[in-house]
């Protein structure tokens, strides 16, 4: 089991898209260790945290002791505990990349590439480009492999590639992205044909890069196609039980955008999660979606993210529209990539996905 920890609902940046409701609520020491206390009563071996906020880095001190307090006692029974933090990277500095290098915390970072100061301002609306390049280098420096995250807001859905491109230049190797989700956002069909413009474009640049030196792996466009040859749910949900949020205050919550929403608290970390609560939500959030039977995109699809589904439509079984719309974009740029290497016959490609060469078999 992870857990994601929000440690605090307050946040240094701006960023227009935010959904985040920003207030001063943070964490404090006797909840984030009963946080702890709760993750060990479920075993040791495959467990982990995400830290996250608002931004996690205003309580550096209670990652510290986290990570201090799980590492002795995770020596005691000979395992190790993982942890992720996504951070708007702004307070990153060389002591903590070294805390999280030897605590094993892996570090991503919020970034719109060539759009970062348009979409992400500070507090008090200055841009963030400039300042967060050390913390770049730092990053990079401490995790070659550190993803990228990447947000497009509506009326930018013409520049995604430029912007992850951007950050493929600026060193990073793993990127993802994500469009602005909020409910209130107008998405019309012309912006999505942008998007697919975009989504096209990319694919061609990662796939003329696959076999250099240094990759740019798109991880949207690799999972549709790992989903695709391996024939699974390119995310695997079990909404409750996989990675439960827990709240400043320590109510715990199914998953991130349920956080706050009292209908769906399912414990405390003082008293355990409510294992009836967990079990109801995990039932309901089986049913098949509305929309989706029979789609033959269905296993490489997004549309069972009951976060997403309840934050759009206020139902987790209601897709939204721009949703489905946005993963056959998605998905139809990831086959053509797939497609291009395929034809080429891209050892990395080919390597990666365990794919035979049929031409080989047939010549011999
Ligand atoms: S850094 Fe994250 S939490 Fe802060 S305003 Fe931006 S999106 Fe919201
Ligand atoms: S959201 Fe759309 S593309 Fe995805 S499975 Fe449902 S119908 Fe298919
Ligand atoms: S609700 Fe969405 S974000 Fe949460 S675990 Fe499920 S797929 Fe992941």
């Amino acid at each position: 089991m992870n857990f994601t920890l929000h440690l605090t609902a307050n946040c240094n940046f701006a960023c227009e898209y935010c959904y985040e409701k920003h207030s001063l609520k943070s964490m404090d020491e006797r909840t984030a260790l009963a946080a702890c206390e709760l993750l060990f009563s479920y075993g040791h071996l495959k467990n982990g945290f995400s830290f996250f906020g608002g931004e996690p880095m205003l309580s550096r001190g209670i990652i510290d002791l986290v990570t201090e307090y799980c590492a002795e006692k995770s020596a005691a029974f000979g395992g190790e505990m993982r942890y992720r933090m996504t951070t708007n990277g702004i307070l990153l500095d060389e002591s903590f990349m070294k805390l999280a290098n030897g605590r094993r915390i892996e570090v991503a970072l919020s970034h719109d590439g060539s759009l970062q100061d348009e979409q992400r301002r500070d507090r008090a609306g200055r841009g963030t480009a400039e300042r967060l390049e050390p913390a770049i280098d730092l990053l990079l420096k401490y995790q070659p492999n550190a993803i990228a995250m990447l947000t497009v807001a509506q009326r930018n859905a013409g520049k995604l590639a430029e912007a992850a491109i951007w950050l493929y230049e600026r060193g990073f190797s793993n990127v993802n992205s994500a469009i602005d989700m909020r409910p209130s956002v107008p998405w019309t069909d012309a912006d999505i044909e942008a998007l697919a413009e975009q989504y096209g474009k990319l694919a061609e640049y990662c796939a003329a890069r696959y076999d250099s030196e240094r990759p740019l792996h798109y991880l949207n466009f690799e999972s549709k196609i790992s989903a695709y040859l391996d024939d699974r749910p390119c995310i695997e949900c079990r909404l409750g039980y996989k990675q439960p949020s827990v709240a400043p205050d320590g109510l715990i919550y199914p998953c991130n955008q349920f956080l706050n929403k009292p209908e769906y608290a399912m414990g405390n970390v003082f008293d355990g999660i409510d294992k009836a609560a967990q079990r109801r939500i995990y039932e309901a959030s089986c049913a098949p979606e509305y929309t989706c039977r029979g789609c033959a995109l269905e296993k490489r699809c997004r549309h069972h993210c009951a976060c997403l589904n309840h934050s759009m439509t206020g139902d987790m079984h209601e897709v939204p529209p721009v949703l489905c719309a946005h993963e056959q974009a998605l998905i139809r740029a990831a086959d053509r990539m797939a497609e291009l290497l395929y034809e080429r016959k891209s050892p990395r490609f080919m390597r990666a996905y365990g794919i035979k060469d049929d031409s080989k078999e047939a010549k011999a």
